[in-house]
């Protein structure tokens, strides 16, 4: 077979070599040890957490190392892509604190390494089909889906190994002049990897992944598409190529790939090109809330796994991501507590510290670092972030978005001062849920007064409350008095006086300052009275307390 006359007879028009596109992408001028990474997605318009995640360690990687992290959109399936799903990928990551350096933009790409879109790079696929034809290592297929099938069924009944491969390769020797008279004839055909493997030939073949360390697998024996009818690559193709040309240097992808290793491994030496440090990583998993069983995170059952599910209930970006790092690398926790001020950026991320065996995802987790996360936040710039919250996703809640912003940083600093500090906090929705009662709005009587206090105590108490009122009493000189008061009222001044001699009293002081709670906040828990006084002034106080007393009258 003159492979070369081959070559030419299915790609007349593609006149580069693979040389040209070297000389056009030559290896990128970086500091050695820089890190090239890049994201590849399918613009389907989903984007979930696996896809954050595996973005995070591209990140990392490439921005600790002084590299480059690049997007590029896989979209040569046509059936999956979605109008706008770009915007949205880079949207979302953006918010997630994930930019990317260069590759697919929002209004235009960046870089020198584009194409940045599949679609648009068919041309340079071609050219190294066409080599590895001109080469002998790749064939036109004219199968049929319907031989294809044939083969199949033959396989499952004779308990073979499915693909096609050696015999079952059926066009592999045709000739040349059957070639032209197919193609002549308007056939369709695919090109395909001509293995040099073999089943069971015993040949393995060994990489070195950043994340699993040393892999030892069966060499590749199946005649794999590389080439679709309608000359776009498959994955397969498409990521050797991309690859190598746009110069990566640790390929970051799901462990759903390593069942394809062994065929990037081949195309790559087909090609004799550099393979590069692949960093498989886990699956997410989760336990499953009804039956406690490990699982993988699903699209249909877990709303979780989307990341617009963090921003409509209001995550605080910096929480998913100090989040994100407790799942991916298990020495940060350690590091934390270590540098417990110290920016994320600072923690030396490592592909070594991550888990290869399924990445546990605990929502409550999130929920507790999100706490201590959320701390470290200055309330002004919290009470920026729940008004933009608001505006995007809750535009009703108008009271929140037009409040003014000093009153509602206030409102959530209260008691995160101290050597103990209060973690209420933990995402936009909670948070408002938690802080309603200061918007007379949402204000309402949510819980149930103390059964120690009989109802006709209750306006008495607030009456009495009202009488020495003073706005401008310290906290120290505010609590006396309501102690003083409840004493009068046969209200023991300390718990344990009244846990002694219960008999001797009605209840005691904390059953008082409940009551006074519940008129002023709706609730019998909340932060501290005083405090909670102090941000909503005198007025307003006043109000509440005759509310409540009209009501309990
Ligand atoms: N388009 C592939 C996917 O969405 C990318 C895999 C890769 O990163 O190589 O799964």
């Amino acid at each position: 077979m003159n492979y070369e006359k081959l070559a030419d007879l299915l790609f007349p028009d593609i006149k580069r070599t693979p040389a040209d596109y070297e000389g056009l992408f030559p290896e990128r001028k970086l500091n050695s040890g820089a890190r090239v990474t890049r994201l590849g997605p399918s613009p389907t318009g989903f984007i979930h957490l696996g896809n954050l995640y595996g973005a995070f360690v591209d990140e990392r990687l490439a921005h600790q190392s002084g590299g480059t992290f690049y997007l590029r959109i896989e979209d040569t399936d046509d059936k999956r892509k979605v109008e706008g799903a770009v915007d949205v990928i880079i949207s979302s990551l953006k918010f997630f604190g994930v930019s990317f350096d260069e590759g697919a933009g929002l209004v235009e790409d960046t870089g020198d390494y584009g194409p940045y879109y599949q679609s648009s790079r068919g041309e340079i696929y071609q050219t190294y089909v066409k080599k590895m034809v001109k080469n002998g290592q790749a064939y036109p297929c004219f199968m049929k889906e319907s031989e294809i099938a044939d083969i199949r069924a033959k396989q499952e009944a004779g308990k073979l190994t499915p693909g096609i491969y050696g015999s079952f390769a059926k066009h592999r020797d045709l000739t040349f002049e059957e070639i032209e008279s197919r193609i002549n004839a308007g056939e369709e055909f695919v090109v395909r990897l001509k293995s040099s493997g073999t089943e069971n030939s015993g040949r393995t073949f060994t990489v070195c992944d950043a994340i699993r360390g040393e892999l030892t697998m069966p060499e590749n024996f199946q005649d794999t598409v590389i080439l679709k009818s309608n000359g776009i690559p498959t994955y397969h193709f498409a990521h050797v190529v991309d690859d190598h040309l746009m110069r990566t240097t640790h390929v970051v992808r799901g462990e759903e790939w390593l069942p394809s290793l062994p065929i990037h491994v081949e195309l790559f030496n087909a090609l004799g090109l550099e393979l590069p440090v692949y960093c498989h990583t886990a699956q997410l998993m989760k336990i499953d809330d009804e039956t406690g069983v490990k699982r993988k995170l699903s699209k249909r059952k877990d709303p979780e796994l989307s990341l617009d599910y963090y921003r409509e209930k209001g995550y605080h970006p910096a929480a998913v991501r100090e989040y994100l790092l407790t799942v991916l690398n298990s020495n940060f926790e350690e590091w934390r507590i270590a540098n417990p001020e110290a920016d994320i950026d600072e923690f030396e991320f490592t592909t070594e510290k991550m888990s290869n065996s399924g990445a546990l995802f605990d929502i409550n987790k999130l929920n507790d670092v999100s706490k201590d996360v959320l701390l470290r936040i200055p309330a002004s710039e919290l009470a920026d972030f729940m008004i933009d919250w608001a505006n995007e996703f809750r535009p009703e809640l108008t009271a929140l978005i037009n409040c003014d912003k000093d009153f509602l940083a206030s409102v959530l600093d209260i008691g995160r001062s101290g050597a103990k500090p209060r973690k209420d906090l933990m995402y936009a929705e909670q948070i408002l849920e938690f802080i309603k009662f200061y918007f007379d709005e949402w204000f309402e009587y949510e819980d149930a007064l103390p059964e120690n206090v009989p109802a006709e105590d209750y306006a008495d108490i607030i009456a009495s409350y009202l009488e020495t009122y003073n706005h401008a009493d310290s906290q120290e000189d505010w609590f006396s008095k309501v102690r003083d008061m409840g004493s009068a009222k046969g209200y023991a001044a300390k718990p344990k006086d009244f846990k002694k001699n219960p008999d001797q009293y009605k209840g005691h002081v904390g059953h008082v300052s409940t009551v006074i709670r519940i008129a002023l906040t709706g609730r019998s828990n909340s932060p501290d009275i005083w405090e909670i006084q102090q941000i909503l002034g005198k007025e307003k106080v006043i109000e509440r307390m005759k509310k409540f007393a009209e009501a309990n009258k």
